[in-house]
């Protein structure tokens, strides 16, 4: 069971709607199998740009969880090890990239 933010009332996992008091229930999206919007939004930032994607990925896993939502929750955590895989991938690839640089400059010479 989870309970209505707005009225306190206990209401069914699978409700969307309270029935006491009419309010859209929070946390819904854990019981109908969506993904939170800015969880989504975190996860396609970090492909597009992982630094970004690691920050809204952060804010989405920390709203998810506030809301007990864990489905989201591990989704934007996916979104924060992609984002940081892919931090990891593109400072690797400067360096890698720097030291070639460093290294025909020095050829050159
Ligand atoms: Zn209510």
């Amino acid at each position: 069971m989870k309970y209505c933010s707005h009225c306190g009332s206990q209401v069914a996992d699978e409700a969307v709607i309270c029935p006491n008091c009419g309010c859209k229930v929070e946390g819904g999206s854990s019981s109908n199998g969506s993904y939170s919007g800015i969880s989504i939004v975190g996860f396609v930032l970090a492909f597009i740009m992982p630094i970004i994607g690691l920050i809204v990925s952060i804010v989405a896993r920390n709203n998810a969880k506030r809301d007990g939502d864990t489905k989201s929750a591990g989704f934007a955590k996916a979104g924060i090890i992609i984002s940081a895989c892919l931090i990891a991938f593109a400072v690797l690839i400067y360096v890698i990239v720097f030291i070639g640089i460093i290294a025909a400059a020095g050829a050159a010479v």
